[in-house]
C-alpha cells in the first residue's frame, strides 16, 4: 500500500474556508487526500497547530488522517512561519519516524515545499511540490512577494521530482517565468463535489436564503481581498446601474490587512450608495455554497491572479454563468461565450456589461447553464486522484531529481 506524506503547513484541511488563509488549498487538500485515502493510498496530512488544545491527531476518514504539529508559538503571522519550518519539519520527521514512513512526500503551497525538500533528502523519498500560488505570478498581477520566497521558491523547483499544477495555462505561466523542469510538471486538474454543486431549483435557493425570487442576483464568493477582486465586484453592481440587482458577498477578510479588508469594502458600498443592494455573508461551510451559487443569476470571479479557481468551477457545475477576469486558471475554466464571459482587463465597466449580457438575454443565460454544467462535469477530485496515484507510483520506480 502506498503511504503519503501530505504537507499542509500554514493552513489545515480541517478549517473552514473562505476568509483568512483558508481557501481553495484547504478544499483541495481535503477532498483531494481524502479521495486517496478512498482509492486505498494511506495519507496523512501534516499541518502546524496554530491553536492550543487541538488533537495530536484527527482521523478524518479511513486512510486520512491530519496530524497537528507542535512548531513555535501557536499564534503567528504568515510572514513568521519561515522561522518554524525547521522546527515544523523535525516534528513531522518525528511522527514518520514513528508511524511507519512514507514512500512519497506531497508538499502544498511553498512553505510546505521548503520542509518536503528537507524531509526528500532525509528519507529518500521521492518529493511532489503543488504551489497553489507562485510569487512571479502574484507580481505580475500586481502583488509582489519578499524576494525570500521567490529563492525558496526557484530552489524547491530544481529539487522536485514532480511539480503540480491545475492546467495547461499554469503549465505555461510556470515555464515562463521559472524555466522549464524537464518533463517534470505533472497536470492534476483539481475537481468538484458533484453531490453538493450541482444544478437546482433556482426559487428553492432562493427562498433558503431569503431572498426575493424577481430580483438579479450577483454573487461573489471568496477571501476578502485585493487579489480576489471584490472591490471590482461592487463597482460592477455600481456600473450595472440596476437598483433591482442584488450582489452577495460570501466570504471572510483575508490578507495582509485583516478585517480592514472587509471595513474597506463595506466603506465602498456605502460610498457608491449601494447598501440596500449588496448583502454581506460570512463564511459559509464548504457544501452549503451550492444553495448559494444556484440562487445566483451569475457568479462574478474577478481575481487579479488565479492558479485555478474552485469558485468558478463550482459555479459552473451548479449550471451558473460566471463572468471572471482573463487570468490563470480562469481561462481554462471559462468558456468565453459560452460558460459566462471572460473579461480582460478587470474593469467595471467591462464586467458590468458583461454581467448585463447574461441578465438580459435569459435565452444565452439558459444555453450558458446547460453547457457549464457540461463543462464541469469532467472534473471529478476521483480522477485527479487516480492520476496522482499513478504518478506516485511511477515517481517511487524511477531515480529521485539530484538536488543542484
Ligand atoms: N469557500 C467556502 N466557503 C466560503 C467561501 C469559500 O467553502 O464561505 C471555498 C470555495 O467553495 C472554494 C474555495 O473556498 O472551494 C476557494 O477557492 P478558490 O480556488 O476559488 O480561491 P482561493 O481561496 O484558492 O484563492
Amino acid at each position: 500500500m502506498q503511504r503519503v506524506a501530505v504537507i499542509s503547513l500554514h493552513t489545515s484541511p480541517l478549517v473552514q474556508p473562505g476568509s483568512g488563509d483558508s481557501g481553495g488549498m484547504n478544499v483541495y487538500v481535503r477532498e483531494l487526500v481524502s479521495s486517496l485515502a478512498q482509492a486505498g493510498v494511506e495519507c496523512v496530512t501534516y499541518t502546524r497547530a496554530d491553536r492550543p488544545g487541538l488533537p495530536p491527531e484527527v482521523l478524518i476518514e479511513p486512510g486520512h488522517r491530519v496530524v497537528h504539529i507542535e512548531a513555535g508559538p501557536h499564534h503567528l503571522p504568515k510572514e513568521a512561519l519561515c522561522d518554524v519550518l525547521d522546527a515544523f519539519t523535525d516534528g513531522v520527521l518525528a511522527h514518520l519516524e514513528r508511524d511507519g514512513g512514507a514512500h512519497v512526500v506531497h508538499a502544498n503551497y511553498w512553505l510546505s515545499g521548503v520542509v518536503a525538500h528537507r524531509i526528500k533528502h532525509v528519507l529518500d523519498i521521492p518529493f511532489v511540490a503543488t504551489f497553489h500560488t507562485l510569487a512571479r505570478v502574484k507580481a505580475e498581477g500586481g502583488d509582489p512577494e519578499p524576494a525570500w520566497r521567490d529563492r525558496a521558491e526557484a530552489e524547491i523547483t530544481t529539487c522536485a521530482d514532480a511539480i503540480c499544477v491545475s492546467c495547461t495555462e499554469e503549465e505555461n505561466q510556470f515555464r515562463r517565468l521559472y524555466g522549464d523542469p524537464e518533463g517534470r510538471i505533472e497536470i492534476i486538474a483539481p475537481g468538484v463535489e458533484h453531490a453538493f454543486f450541482a444544478p437546482g431549483d433556482r426559487g428553492g435557493a432562493r427562498a433558503a436564503l431569503d431572498l426575493p425570487d424577481d430580483r438579479p442576483v450577483l454573487l461573489f464568493v471568496g477571501r476578502i481581498q485585493p487579489l480576489k477582486g471584490p472591490d471590482v465586484a461592487v463597482r460592477a453592481l455600481y456600473e450595472l446601474g440596476r437598483p433591482d440587482a442584488l450582489l452577495l458577498v460570501v466570504g471572510g477578510a483575508s490578507g495582509s490587512n485583516g478585517v480592514r479588508e472587509h471595513d474597506e469594502i463595506r466603506e465602498l458600498v456605502d460610498e457608491l450608495g449601494l447598501h440596500d443592494q449588496v448583502r454581506f455573508v460570512p463564511p459559509q461551510p464548504h457544501h452549503i455554497l451550492s444553495t448559494y451559487y444556484r440562487a445566483a443569476d451569475v457568479v462574478v470571479v474577478p481575481s487579479r491572479s488565479e492558479s485555478f479557481g474552485l469558485v468558478a468551477l463550482e459555479a459552473a457545475a451548479c449550471g451558473i454563468p460566471v463572468v471572471a477576469s482573463a487570468v490563470g486558471g480562469l481561462l481554462t475554466l471559462v468558456d468565453h461565450g459560452e460558460t459566462g464571459f471572460l473579461v480582460p482587463d478587470r474593469t467595471p465597466t467591462h464586467v458590468a456589461e458583461a454581467v448585463a449580457r447574461i441578465l438580459d438575454h435569459p435565452e444565452l443565460a439558459a444555453a450558458m447553464s446547460v453547457r457549464a454544467a457540461e463543462r464541469a462535469s469532467s472534473y471529478t477530485w476521483g480522477f485527479a486522484a487516480a492520476r496522482l496515484r499513478r504518478l506516485y507510483h511511477d515517481l517511487t520506480v524511477d531515480h529521485l531529481v539530484v538536488c543542484t
